[in-house]
């Protein structure tokens, strides 16, 4: 079997290795289907995610089929499955508070182990989900991307009746933009770039601010009367983001940041007292996959057509280069197995 292997900065081989062993600890075998390329696959391959270790098999963004199982368990050879990437140890503190994606100890697949990106891969069944067989690998694929959303969302809050506001309209910012449609709120949302913003509108943006023209403080201002916006999520991440992200929360907004930027942001103390601001971090998902698999299920995201490149396993190193020389034109892009 083959797989894509990051073996240094900026070198990704297509590889034979040998195909997994069932045990008692990884006790499933799946035949992956699809795998999304992530914003932080491509970190890895760059040398640019400091909490990533290579050699690396990547991808995390991963659906496939049942197709051995060792001993018992709930799965069925044929299942259709989405993989949850993060293996908590159960025993630190932010276990202990029932926060496993933040885990002291926490093993990534695709991050800290080998990902996806092979044609098969061992896993325990604890990290899999079961998806309705009728369902396109093509929207299934969006499953744990869209639980970045549904985190984001959750830790920001979000309910109904309220004004949020999404910097940056990539995938992250549209897979925020999707989670937070299913509530009855008001949506803007900002980017540099013009064709990203009208897709975000056909997604479902009431308002769209392109900041290459516009200021966005003023602009948000306007749009809400001068409350400023209740939910603001910075899915740009880089340390002006994040400091009008604070600039445009209304009084007990809440501030939602994503990004991993080490460099320092000029953030005062006044908005955030006076408005009492709640300012908070989100990373990965904690017990998400349910409800978007539930919800893809009952057809909420159907016209969500984020995948817009699909390469085989063979042009991996293709599907890496591409994304980095026209990022205006990928939104997702996907590796397929046969
Ligand atoms: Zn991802
Ligand atoms: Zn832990």
């Amino acid at each position: 079997m083959k797989a894509a292997r990051v073996i240094g900065q900026n070198e990704l081989t297509v590889e034979k290795i040998k195909k997994p062993i069932l045990d008692k600890e990884k006790n499933i075998l799946v035949k992956t289907k699809k795998v999304g390329i992530c914003g932080s696959d491509r970190h890895i391959l760059h040398g640019t995610n400091p909490l990533a270790t290579i050699p690396r098999i990547v991808g995390h963004e991963v659906v496939g089929v049942v197709d051995e199982i060792y001993g018992d368990t709930q799965l069925n050879i044929g299942d259709h499955v989405v993989v949850e990437p993060i293996r908590p140890c159960g025993e630190c503190y932010a276990c202990s508070q029932n926060r496993p994606n933040v885990c002291k100890n926490l093993v990534v697949f695709g991050v800290h182990e080998d990902g996806g990106m092979r044609e098969y891969f061992s896993i325990n069944e604890k990290q899999l989900h079961k998806v309705d067989n009728n369902l396109s690998f093509e929207k299934s694929v969006l499953i744990e991307p869209l639980t970045i959303g549904a985190q984001a969302t959750s830790r920001g809050n979000l309910q109904d009746g309220d004004t949020l506001l999404i910097q940056g309209a990539g995938p992250i910012g549209l897979c925020i933009l999707r989670y937070a449609k299913l509530k009855d709120v008001k949506i803007i949302i900002s980017d540099l770039d013009q064709s990203r913003l009208d897709y975000a509108k056909e997604q479902g943006a009431d308002i769209t601010i392109n900041v290459k023209e516009k200021d966005l403080i003023s602009e948000v201002n306007k749009i809400t009367n001068g409350e400023g916006v209740n939910v603001s999520i910075d899915a740009v991440c880089i340390p002006k983001t994040f400091e009008l992200s604070i600039l445009v929360a209304s009084a007990a907004g809440r501030v939602v940041v994503l990004g991993f930027d080490e460099q320092p942001a000029n953030i005062v103390q006044m908005p955030i007292t006076k408005n009492e601001l709640t300012i908070v971090g989100s990373r990965l998902q904690t017990y998400k996959f349910t409800e978007v698999i539930k919800n893809m299920e009952n057809g909420k995201f159907d016209d969500f057509d984020l995948v817009t490149h699909q390469f085989e396993l063979s042009e991996a190193t293709k599907a890496f280069e591409y994304i980095d020389k026209h990022p205006e034109q990928v939104k997702k892009a996907i590796i397929n197995f046969n």
